[in-house]
C-alpha cells in the first residue's frame, strides 16, 4: 500500500480566463469533459494499492470552483463515497482565488473536500495583470484567509520567470506566500506552450524565458526559503506527459530539476561555510548524499575548481540542508 493521489484532470472548461502561457489542453491531455464514470475508473484502479490513510482524489488542471456548479457536484458527489467509506484520507481540489467564497466552501466541506490549492502565480498585481490572470494579489489573500477559517488545509501555487517578472519579484511572491502558511506549495517555472499569448510574445522577442541555470538559482533559493519556514514544496517543475512535451516551445522543464535546485542549497551552504581554500570532509545527512556531490559531481568539480578540495561522508544525526565541514589540512 502507498501513498497515491488519484489526478483526475477537469480541463479548461471551468475557467472563465485565458492567461498567456496557458493552453489547457496541452496540460490535461484531453479536450473531452470529465465524467463520473472517468472519475470512478481512476478511483477503482487505485483502490487495490491505495494507503487509505494518506491517499487523496485530487481534481486539478482547471478551475473546479468555477466549472457549472451541477456538474462539479456530480464529480464531487461520485468521489466522496470513496472518502466516507475511508478508502482515501480526502480530495484535494485545484482553483482560481477568486471563485472561492463561503458558499463554495460549505459545499466542498459537504463534499469530503480536505485540500485546497490556489493558483497563486505572482503576487504582483502589475504581473498578474501583464499575464491576464484576472484576480489580484488581494484575492489570493483573502481567499487563503477563508479557505485556512473554514479548516481546509492550504495549497498554493506559484509561477518563476512569468512575462514581465523578475527574480525579485519572484522572490517577494514567496515572502508574500509564506505570510499566508501554507501546509504546501508548488513552484513552476514558466514554459512557453504552443498555441498560447505566450508564444507570440516569444516569437516577437517581447519575451525570453530564464534560462535552466537562472532558474536553478532562483528556485534552490524559494526551496529553501519555504523549507526554513516549514512549507513543504511538493512539486518544482512541470510533469512530464500529459501534453506538454508535445506543446513544448521554450523554459526550463528538465526531468530531474529538483534534484539540480537541492544540489545547489548545498553548493551555496558549503560556499557559505568555507573561508581557507583547502582539503575539507563535508558531512550531510545520508538521504542528500547525491544532492551534495550535484549531478555528474558538479558541486564537486566546482569547488576544486575554487580552490576547496571537498570529500563528502554521511551523518545521520545532520538534518536536510545542514552540513558540518571538517578542515584535513593538518
Ligand atoms: S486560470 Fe488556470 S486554467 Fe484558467 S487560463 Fe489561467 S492557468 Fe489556465
Amino acid at each position: 500500500m502507498k501513498h497515491i493521489n488519484v489526478a483526475i484532470f477537469v480541463p479548461h472548461c471551468g475557467c472563465p480566463n485565458q492567461c498567456t502561457f496557458c493552453n489547457q489542453r496541452a496540460i490535461s491531455g484531453t479536450t473531452t469533459p470529465t465524467t463520473a464514470e472517468d472519475v470512478i475508473k481512476a478511483v477503482e484502479i487505485a483502490l487495490e494499492k491505495a494507503d487509505k490513510n494518506s491517499s487523496e482524489i485530487a481534481f486539478f488542471g482547471g478551475s473546479f470552483t468555477a466549472i457549472d456548479r451541477d456538474y462539479m457536484i456530480s464529480l464531487l458527489d461520485t468521489a466522496y463515497p470513496y472518502v466516507k467509506n475511508g478508502h482515501f484520507k480526502g480530495i484535494r481540489i485545484s482553483t482560481r482565488p477568486d471563485c472561492i467564497n463561503e458558499e463554495i466552501l460549505s459545499i466542498l466541506k459537504a463534499y469530503g473536500v480536505t485540500s485546497i490549492e490556489l493558483g497563486a502565480q505572482s503576487m504582483n498585481d502589475n504581473i498578474l495583470i501583464h499575464n491576464k490572470r484576472g484576480h489580484t494579489a488581494d484575492d489570493v489573500i483573502k481567499a487563503s484567509k477563508l479557505i485556512t477559517s473554514y479548516g481546509f488545509e492550504l495549497g498554493l501555487q506559484m509561477m518563476t520567470g512569468m512575462y514581465m517578472s523578475t527574480c525579485e519579484d519572484d522572490l517577494m511572491t514567496a515572502k508574500k506566500l509564506i505570510d499566508l502558511n501554507p501546509k504546501t506549495v508548488r513552484i513552476y517555472p514558466t514554459v512557453v506552450l504552443k498555441g498560447t499569448e505566450l508564444e507570440s510574445l516569444f516569437n516577437d522577442n517581447k519575451y525570453s524565458p530564464p534560462t535552466l541555470d537562472e532558474s536553478v538559482i532562483l528556485c534552490a533559493k524559494l526551496l529553501k526559503m519555504f523549507h526554513d519556514n516549514n512549507i513543504k514544496v511538493i512539486r518544482l517543475g512541470l510533469h512530464s506527459g500529459g501534453g506538454v512535451d508535445e506543446n513544448f516551445v521554450a523554459g526550463v522543464f528538465h526531468p530531474a530539476f529538483r534534484e539540480l535546485c537541492e544540489s545547489r542549497i548545498y553548493l551555496d551552504i558549503t560556499k557559505s561555510k568555507l573561508k581557507e581554500k583547502g582539503k575539507y570532509d563535508i558531512f550531510v545527512n545520508p538521504s542528500e548524499l547525491s544532492k551534495m556531490i550535484g549531478q555528474k559531481k558538479s558541486n564537486i568539480s566546482y569547488l576544486l575548481s575554487e580552490g576547496f578540495d571537498v570529500r563528502v561522508k554521511a551523518d545521520d544525526s545532520l538534518p536536510i540542508y545542514k552540513i558540518r565541514c571538517v578542515n584535513n589540512d593538518s
